[in-house]
């Protein structure tokens, strides 16, 4: 039977990755996005799926628009934020947004597609999270804690989906080569590369391998892990 995939942030550099990823395994893709219309339509038409806008953080309109979506078997819970600040001097707003895209958003689109999944007795929910989630960061204080709250969420979800059949699992992306990291200086980079054990930065392929990889039938007894693809970074 065809299977139905909704990854958040779906234009980003890994978004993409996933979505074309799972196309290639034979899911219908769904590609949500908040912002980068364009970039979605044409990766929709590309690989014959929708492209569908809402902000995760709203969870009134992710809500109706996930209902509006029909069938969801897999969920790739994608999007995300960050801002490198000093937690002294970042401001609420930017700290709440924070939080209110990355766990708010997770667990908006999480509540959204469980009932259905639910009554299917079958589902699978992928969040990316990060290696700072595992470690900290400092300078991301916030966007950190939010990555922390999706490794709980995913643990506690994990255990209260199981008996319906739904597996829960979180991937925690070491440095991956996307827009999200363009702010660095050719300088900072080469300090991180050497701070990576395999010497290379990730590439979002590496995320996207992970998640077909849990959402799999050769996952199937693998729940509320968190499977860590950093070349090494954190261990
Ligand atoms: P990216 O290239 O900046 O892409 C971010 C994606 O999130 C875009 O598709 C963006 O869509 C979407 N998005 C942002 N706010 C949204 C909202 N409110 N509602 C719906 N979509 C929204 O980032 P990336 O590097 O691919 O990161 C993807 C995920 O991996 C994030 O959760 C990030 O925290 C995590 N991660 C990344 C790294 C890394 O090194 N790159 C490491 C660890 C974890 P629009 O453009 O339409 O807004």
């Amino acid at each position: 039977m065809l299977k139905t995939a909704l990854i958040t942030g779906g234009t980003g550099g890994i978004g993409e990755a996933i979505c074309r990823r799972l196309a290639a395994e034979g899911y219908t893709i769904i590609i949500n996005y908040s912002r980068s219309h364009e970039k979605a339509e044409a990766l929709a038409k590309e690989l014959h799926g929708t492209a569908l806008c809402f902000d995760v953080a709203d969870s009134k309109k992710t809500a109706d628009a996930i209902r509006n979506a029909g069938r969801i078997d897999l969920l790739v819970n994608n999007a995300g934020i960050s801002e490198i600040e000093l937690f002294t001097h970042i401001t609420p707003e930017k700290a709440r947004r924070i939080m209110e895209v990355n766990l708010w958003g997770t667990m908006n689109c999480s509540r959204a597609v469980l009932p259905s999944m639910i009554s299917q007795k079958s589902g699978c929910i992928i969040n990316i999270s990060s290696m700072w989630g595992q470690c900290g960061a400092s300078c991301e204080v916030d966007y950190s804690a939010s990555k922390a709250g999706i490794i709980g969420f995913t643990k506690a979800l994990a255990k209260e989906a199981a008996p319906s059949g739904i597996r829960v699992n979180c991937i925690a992306p070491g440095f991956i080569m996307t827009e999200m990291n363009s702010r660095f200086s050719p300088e900072d980079l080469e300090l991180i590369r050497e701070e990576i054990p395999l010497g290379i930065f990730g590439e979002p392929r590496h995320i996207a391998d992970a998640a077909a990889f849990l959402a799999s039938d050769h996952a199937e007894y693998i729940t509320g892990q968190v499977l860590a693809v950093n070349g090494g970074m954190i261990i």
